[in-house]
């Protein structure tokens, strides 16, 4: 099921609700023109509640499955992107300073903040930077492998070898 675009995240919080769904491609355009492309819906599942202070909180959890270029062979990789993070929602920059060290603060100015641009945000910072297949994976690996399995052969069986020590 599709996750509320727009939410009341206090309301959320002092009802102690749980979200959990997807967000389309379509709603994520940041983390579409960051990747080659999505492959399928993020998942998600959001907590909402008060912390000890009353505070009101949110912790999640959104994994997303892309494809990208792996830096090593340049091909397409397909990498799961998994994000786990805390926030704290403010109203104002000025109350910064009341965000616990083990939340992010969370700007909600309105009543309603947007989900998917909050999801989007923490997929982004999870995302790496550079990606490669898994070892074995990569035509990359491969190639290293074969140039590696050549110079062993020229030591043991080639017969230009015979040579080359004639030659000493
Ligand atoms: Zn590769």
């Amino acid at each position: 099921m599709a996750l509320p675009t727009e939410i009341d995240p206090r309301k959320l919080a002092l009802q102690g609700n749980l979200l959990e769904g997807t967000v389309n491609i379509v709603d994520l355009p940041r983390l579409e023109s960051s990747v080659s492309s999505i492959c399928e819906p993020l998942k998600a599942s959001i907590q909402f509640e008060l912390d000890e202070s009353r505070a009101k909180v949110a912790h999640g959890k959104a994994v997303v499955l892309v494809e990208t270029v792996c830096q090593r062979c340049l091909d397409g990789v397909k990498v799961e992107v998994e994000a786990v993070f805390s926030v704290q929602v403010i109203w104002s920059e000025d109350h910064l300073n009341r965000v616990a060290a083990n939340y992010e603060p969370w700007l909600v100015v309105d009543k309603l903040a947007n989900l998917n641009e909050l999801l989007e945000d923490e997929i982004l910072l999870a995302l790496p930077l550079v990606n490669y297949h898994e070892e074995g994976g990569c035509t990359g690996d491969t190639f290293q492998d074969e140039v590696r399995a050549i110079g062993d052969e020229v030591v043991s069986d080639n017969p230009f070898n015979v040579l080359l020590q004639l030659k000493k």
